[in-house]
């Protein structure tokens, strides 16, 4: 059997579904190839499964916090199974709900791995399917290194599918999905230590954010090493999992531990060279501005392109690609530039734009840096509460925002706002013209008076 249609969308996940989503609405002949469930990572093993526990844990954060402000609530500790049955009946539900408005829209949905048989030809299974246009949309996988006992650890794959809430957990890895998920398990209860290769947790972020992340995971009592390279797990006597370093250091009695090292591109079995697709050793397939391949009629959207690897990214690329082909918006690309992202630590974190070290790098001695950092009004009643801490990062005479960064509870829903002002062009006069909301902690952002270093200061 041959079929032919105007777009084949291989992956349907955020950025599969999205380019799909849209060309279907403009009437063309769609099909999605999808070797698992609809939705991807985000949906199946990524930011709903992550959210929906991220909020179960600010929950158990929450009633622990209560009875100092009078409220008598109180924990019977945590229903792991029915936590997990909720989530999963939930993104059940997602999956549906895709599977049934694919099909309203008439797309053809194709259950298996597809693989290049030419650069206009895609094969799953037995059959052979045709296209004008052809997108790249497969996502990546979880990174776990090649080395003596990596297989005793867990994926973030493995940590969506654990039947039992682990008690002590080795995190390795302090990029966001390990920072995620070292403050969802210790919020249950867990004992977490992280060890990470970098001098610092979240060393993409704004100096000010790792260092103040650092203060809210020893306050909650997680444990983190540093500069640690993992060379070896092992399984004691007890069975038990240990972590060897390279340098002979040891830390062991772990009942589970997380690989959290980064993602691969799932580029290896899609048989790219029969097309002539271009790829990177490390499976990333380049692309231009406008989501073109080296081949053309091929195109790659989403994490496969190794840029700002987000669900809303994937989206945006996806849309715009099918606007771009199918109604006549020959100009239409996304701006990669001042994409806001969030880590759902906890507190949770978010950032826009530079930091200060990537600001310096390109604008030079033209800054000025404003911070704040405080424990707010949430923790009034309680002993102790995590630090929030924010940055504007600015340029010129102007005081061009060029860099937004900040944790601390409520700023995952503060950061949308926000970008919009930063993309807009903002300067530190707008946000001091705009009147505060009293009292919560966004307020901070537009009041913020005296900087800590200008131009010249460093
Ligand atoms: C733990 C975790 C938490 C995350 N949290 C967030 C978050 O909070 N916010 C956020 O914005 N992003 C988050 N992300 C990232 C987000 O999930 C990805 O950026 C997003 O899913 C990328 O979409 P995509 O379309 O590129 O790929 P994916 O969503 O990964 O979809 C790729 C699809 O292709 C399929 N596939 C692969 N190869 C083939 C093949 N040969 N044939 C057919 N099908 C194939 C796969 O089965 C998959 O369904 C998270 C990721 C992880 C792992």
């Amino acid at each position: 059997m041959s079929q032919h249609f105007d777009l084949i969308a291989i992956g349907g996940g955020s950025g599969g579904l999205a380019v799909a989503e849209k060309a279907a609405q403009f009437g063309l002949r769609v099909a999605i190839v999808e070797a698992s469930k609809l939705g991807g990572t985000c949906v199946n093993a990524g930011c709903v499964p992550k959210k929906v526990m991220w909020y179960a844990a600010n929950l158990a954060a929450a009633v622990a916090d209560a009875p100092d402000f009078g409220v008598n609530a109180h924990s019977d500790g945590l229903d792991w199974g029915k936590l997990i049955a909720g989530r999963n009946r939930y993104i059940a539900n997602i999956n549906d709900y895709w599977d049934g408005y694919a099909q309203r829209l008439g797309i053809s949905l194709i259950q298996g791995y597809g693989r290049f048989v030419d650069a206009h030809t895609i094969a799953v299974g037995e059959e052979q399917y045709t296209a004008d246009h052809i997108v790249i949309a497969t996502g990546g996988r979880p990174i776990v290194p090649r080395l003596p006992g990596a297989e005793f650890g867990i994926s973030s794959d493995g940590f969506f599918a654990l039947e039992e809430r682990p008690r002590r957990v080795a995190i390795i890895g302090g990029g966001y999905i390990g920072v995620e998920l070292a403050g969802v398990l210790r919020a249950f209860g867990t004992e977490i230590t992280m060890v990470a290769l970098e001098d610092r947790v979240l060393w993409l972020f704004d100096p000010l954010i790792s260092e103040t992340l650092a203060e809210n995971m020893h306050a909650e009592g997680i444990q983190t090493h540093l500069e640690f390279e993992v060379s070896k797990l092992e399984k004691d006597a007890d069975g038990l999992l240990a972590l060897v370093a390279s340098d002979g250091q040891r830390l062991s009695g772990f009942d589970q531990v997380i690989w959290a090292v980064g993602r691969a591109a799932n580029t290896r079995d899609l048989n790219l060279e029969a097309a002539g697709v271009e790829v990177q050793p490390n499976g990333i397939i380049p692309t231009d501005a406008f989501q073109n391949t080296n081949v053309p009629g091929v195109y790659a959207l989403g994490d496969i392109t190794g840029r700002d690897p987000l669900t809303p990214v994937a989206v945006a690329a996806g849309r715009r690609l099918a606007e771009r082909l199918f109604k006549d918006k020959p100009d239409l690309k996304l701006d990669y530039e001042n994409i806001p992202t969030v880590v759902f630590a906890h507190p949770p974190i978010g950032k826009v734009g530079l930091t200060e070290p990537e600001a310096r790098e390109r604008y030079g001695d033209t800054l000025t840096i404003y911070e704040t950092s405080f424990t707010p009004m949430r923790y009034a009643l309680n002993a102790h509460g995590p630090k929030t801490a924010m940055k504007l990062v600015c340029t010129g005479p102007e005081e061009k925002v060029v860099g937004i960064h900040l944790i601390g509870d409520g700023v995952d829903e503060m950061l949308q706002g926000f970008a919009v002002a930063l993309k807009m062009g903002a300067t530190k006069a707008d946000l001091d013209n705009t009147v505060a909301i009293h009292p919560c902690s966004a307020e901070e952002l537009v009041t913020l008076k005296v900087p800590v270093r200008t131009p010249g200061d460093h």
